[in-house]
């Protein structure tokens, strides 16, 4: 029996037989080939490109009928390094010059481009190293005698174990085939994991070398709360695994029954519980937790893994997918706040030295107007479907708020005179997530109609943090005293501007710290839809009261860790049958 720690990405416990799907270093062996049988190979390499061309012309339909076009664009940068002629002829030349196999050749051909794309600087560029390593698979797939598994073809209901999983994987997989997924690289920000969430599939990522440490058919367990796997485990262990599915399964189901309960505490504070999507896709899973609409949505998806910018109508037609199906819950559309870990695949974004720092979010719209008008004339268009609201992600002061507003104002203007029509009326609200924003929330409340504090990044920037940082990341405090001034001032600030506060980072997914925010009468929250059901629990179990009363002590704590502490002891007191399992 074997334990590997991970980062737990999407809760759950799934026991089973692995599947390893392709590993990350395309181990093929030299084969040495006569001269009589270089034709023959050359025939089989060209044979498999053709084969690969047909397959992904058949995903790419599939993808464009089931999920929309937009989602099948990716697969049109495969098609196009497929027909890459310098590719082919490296290749073919190899095989008649060295006389090796043809998927040696290739691997061999394909390895020194992935060196000489990492040396490359170009965020562009490096990102297509992942397109051409997803359609490497493929043509190798259709090369080798005993063709490696995919994702679309797993017999029987298995854990996926991969070095990582590639948008063509999730796009096509059997769910109902896939038990769980663990992966050797990845965050909870990952593609993995954000599919995994909304599909609702327990998953462990970042777990370095696993593939090589896990044979086909071995039986594993994966633990999605805690970020466990476990391989080879013994009677006892699956059998207190066993029971944990158990208990977990009841305890969601149990969960359950609050779908269609307000969020409200014991003494009648009502509590606006809403979910955060990057992808429309996930709204089925925000339903069935009970979302009170769409707090963020984060629109950069749009932007990544494809070969040029969404168009208006592309992006129109998604917002108001979004909006019609959470109508008359609102939905919170968040502007491209590309940039830090998030990248477009066509722009030209300069390579940075401290780029969470740099050009990105609403200072890059404020640049590219011609990229946010687009967006915005999406949005506002598709504002008359149902409930949005508009809201900036990284502003820092007035100035900027005040200038998208006006850009704001331009397209609207535009609208009007082309007689379509849009929600007059559509509320704008500021991301608070840098510290300069919080410190001035007083003044930025004046021109916004609602915030929403977004954690993720206030705690990165208030104690210089790098959020992807693993070695740092036990400075990441959401419970550092500094963290909860600025969260406080932002709050009475709102307040005493009579406009509305939120917050959609992750810190508020922890019951404890939801708790605290809470007691500072934060009026909403947004959250990974899955998380929902066990806050919704945390809010009936309290009351207002009491939730002030903790917030205050809390105050007077020196340390995070202190903090921390305090906060789950005081929610284990106030919810004694409170299950951690979120
Ligand atoms: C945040 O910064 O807290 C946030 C919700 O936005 P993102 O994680 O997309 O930066
Ligand atoms: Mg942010």
């Amino acid at each position: 029996m074997k334990i590997f720690h991970g980062i737990a990405v999407s809760p759950g416990i799934a026991i089973g037989k692995t599947v390893i799907l392709h590993t990350e270093d395309f181990a093929i062996p030299r084969l040495d080939i006569k001269e009589d049988n270089v034709l023959k190979e050359i025939a089989r390499f060209e044979d498999s490109l053709t084969l690969t061309r047909s397959d992904i012309l058949k995903v790419r339909k599939k993808i464009s009928q089931e999920m929309g076009y937009e989602h099948s664009e990716i697969f049109n940068a495969h098609l196009l390094i497929l027909e890459d002629r310098t590719l082919i002829e490296d290749v073919i030349a190899m095989i008649r010059q060295e006389k090796v196999a043809a998927d040696y050749a290739f691997v061999t051909v394909l390895r020194r481009y992935f060196q000489a794309f990492h040396q490359i600087e170009d965020s562009y560029l490096k990102e297509r190293i992942s397109d051409i390593k997803d359609v490497g698979r493929r043509i190798l797939g259709q090369m080798v005698d005993s063709p490696e598994v995919t994702i679309h073809d797993l017999k029987e209901k298995s854990i996926v174990v991969a070095h990582d999983l590639a948008p063509s994987d999730t796009a096509s997989m059997k769910r109902d085939r896939v038990l769980g997924f663990v992966t050797e690289i990845g965050g909870p920000t990952s593609h993995t994991a954000i599919m995994a969430r909304s599909l609702e599939i327990p998953a462990v990522v970042g777990i370095q070398g696993i593939t090589r440490e896990i044979i086909n058919g071995q039986s594993t367990i994966i633990d999605g709360i805690h970020g466990l796997v476990i391989v080879s485990p013994d009677e006892a262990t699956v059998e207190k695994f066993k029971l944990e599915q158990k208990r977990y399964y009841e305890y969601t189901k149990e969960l359950d029954k609050l779908r269609d309960l307000p969020a409200e505490t014991l003494d009648g504070k009502k509590v606006e519980l809403s979910a955060n999507i990057e992808l429309p896709e996930e709204l089925s899973s925000v339903i069935s937790h009970g979302a009170e609409g769409i707090g963020l949505y984060r629109t950069e998806y749009f932007y990544m893994n494809r070969v040029g910018l969404p168009t208006e109508d592309e992006q129109y037609k998604a917002y108001q997918e979004v909006a019609g199906k959470m109508a008359p819950q609102s939905v919170i559309v968040r502007t491209l706040d590309l940039g830090g870990d998030k990248f477009a695949s066509t722009l030209d974004v300069p390579k940075e030295m401290n780029p969470f720092l740099g050009w990105r979010a609403i200072r890059f719209c404020l640049e590219r107007t011609d990229i946010f008008k687009a967006q915005l004339r999406a949005i506002l268009r598709a504002s008359t479907n149902g409930n949005l609201k508009i809201m900036y992600p990284m502003v820092s002061n007035i100035d900027e708020l005040k200038q998208a507003n006006q850009i704001l104002e331009e397209v609207k203007g535009e609208l009007r005179s082309e007689k379509i029509k849009f929600d007059e009326k559509i509320p704008v609200g500021v991301m608070i997530e840098i510290p300069s924003a919080a410190l001035t929330s007083d003044i930025l409340a004046k021109e916004a109609d609602f915030f929403s504090i977004g954690t993720n990044d206030l705690i990165q920037y208030s104690i210089a943090v790098d959020r992807i940082n693993e070695k740092i990341a036990y400075l990441y405090e959401p419970s550092h005293p500094a963290i909860l001034k600025l969260i406080q001032m932002t709050i009475e600030n709102a307040h005493a501007n009579q406009i509305w506060v939120g917050t959609c980072g992750e810190m508020c997914s922890n019951p404890a710290l939801a708790l605290l925010l809470i007691g500072l009468e934060i009026d909403e929250i947004s959250a990974s839809p899955l998380i929902i059901p066990t806050i919704k629990k945390m809010i009936r179990s309290i009351k207002i009261t009491d939730a002030k009363a903790i917030a205050e002590e809390a105050f007077k704590l020196e340390s995070s860790g202190k903090i921390r502490e305090f906060l789950n002891a005081e929610l284990k007191k106030l919810v004694p049958d409170f299950d951690e399992a979120s």
